[in-house]
């Protein structure tokens, strides 16, 4: 095991610059966290998070306002141009010169890295996307799942430990969403570092061992997938009832119980210590029937107000 990070991020502050008066916007508010090598590690967090600014930082075009970050231990102040290339970088966005073919979109990007000829390997590339067939079409004849592949076989021609994607499944179909996972294991079991940025807690913790949390530019959390996951576990159950709750039932399985309108509750609840039927039965018991029952999973949103509750509550008791 390697003790260096492969990237290490300590009190990054990113604020915009305002464009009228006013102070900007604290796009990241003091961000520490690290990326063990050899992993996946998911940088998680709602649209406007700092997520992709954080990236941006990495790939050395926004630049921070103070802290520090090294990339595979080269310091991106002092070293930016080893920092540069031990990383690749899929942009959230697509953008291609819709002219060149693959096999020549690999070759100028490794131009511009300084890849020598003999070095390149840009259909071993277009293989390990499954593009190999492709190598001669323009880009513009592609699928969007084919450009995707091509931005990350792209980002990989200098040969980087780290591989960073921005929102890589961001509104696509749920088929071309699990080969982008198949693709993102391939790379990483040939030995790539990956860090994926995404809004989805699902896709998260089905490709990452370690989740780091950002909310409103704060790290809210960074642990390993089993541990965040464990905060998950709470169910809600939305009840509606056949008449007028005098008030939220008090129960000891109930960890919160609300009442959002005259004759529907909320009660949230831990499902690895009770469940919907056990909740449905202690209505009747309070003398209630039943109407209508939904039941769903605690989502990201929900993980973050238990996760900010937390904290809150662990600061107040320091
Ligand atoms: P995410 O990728 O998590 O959705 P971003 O990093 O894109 O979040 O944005 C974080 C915050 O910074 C948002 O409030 C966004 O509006 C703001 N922001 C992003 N880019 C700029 C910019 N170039 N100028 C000003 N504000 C920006
Ligand atoms: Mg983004």
């Amino acid at each position: 095991m390697s003790e260096q990070p492969a990237i290490a991020i300590r009190d990054l502050v990113k604020r915009y610059a305002p464009d009228g008066g006013g102070e900007g916007k604290l796009a990241l508010g003091g961000v520490s966290f690290d990326v063990p090598e050899g992993g996946v590690f998911g940088l998680l967090g709602p649209n406007g998070a700092g997520k992709s600014t954080l990236i941006n930082i990495l790939a050395g075009m926004v630049k921070k306002t103070s802290g520090s970050v090294s990339i595979w231990g080269f310091d991106i102040d002092r070293d930016m141009r080893n920092a540069k290339r031990s990383i690749g970088i899929v942009p959230q966005e697509i953008v291609f010169d819709p002219f060149f073919t693959p096999f020549e979109v690999l070759e100028n990007q490794a131009g511009l890295y300084g890849v020598r000829k003999e070095l390149r390997r840009s259909m071993d590339l277009l293989r390990a996307v499954h593009l190999e067939d492709k190598a001669r079409a323009y880009s513009r004849t592609l699928s969007g799942g084919m450009k995707r592949r091509l931005l990350i076989a792209k980002a990989l021609v200098h040969a980087p430990p780290v591989l960073v994607l921005d929102e890589p499944t961001a509104g696509v179909d749920v088929e071309l969403r699990r080969q982008l996972w198949e693709l993102v294991r391939e790379m990483n079991a040939r030995g790539v570092t990956i860090v994926l940025t995404t809004h989805y807690l699902e896709e998260a913790e089905e490709l990452c061992e370690r989740i780091a949390i950002i909310n409103h530019g704060q790290l809210i959390a960074d642990k390993p997938t089993a541990e965040l996951v464990g905060m998950a576990r709470e169910k809600i159950v939305r009840i509606t009832l056949d008449k007028d709750l005098a008030g939220p039932p008090m129960e000891e399985a109930f960890l919160k119980a609300e009442v959002i309108a005259p004759r529907t509750l909320e009660v949230t609840y831990n499902r690895d210590r009770s469940s919907a039927g056990q909740v449905l039965a202690l209505m009747q018991q309070h003398g209630y029937a039943i109407e209508d029952v939904t039941t769903r999973e605690a989502d990201l949103e929900d993980v973050f107000v238990s996760l900010t509750t937390d904290s809150q509550t662990a600061s107040a008791e320091r």
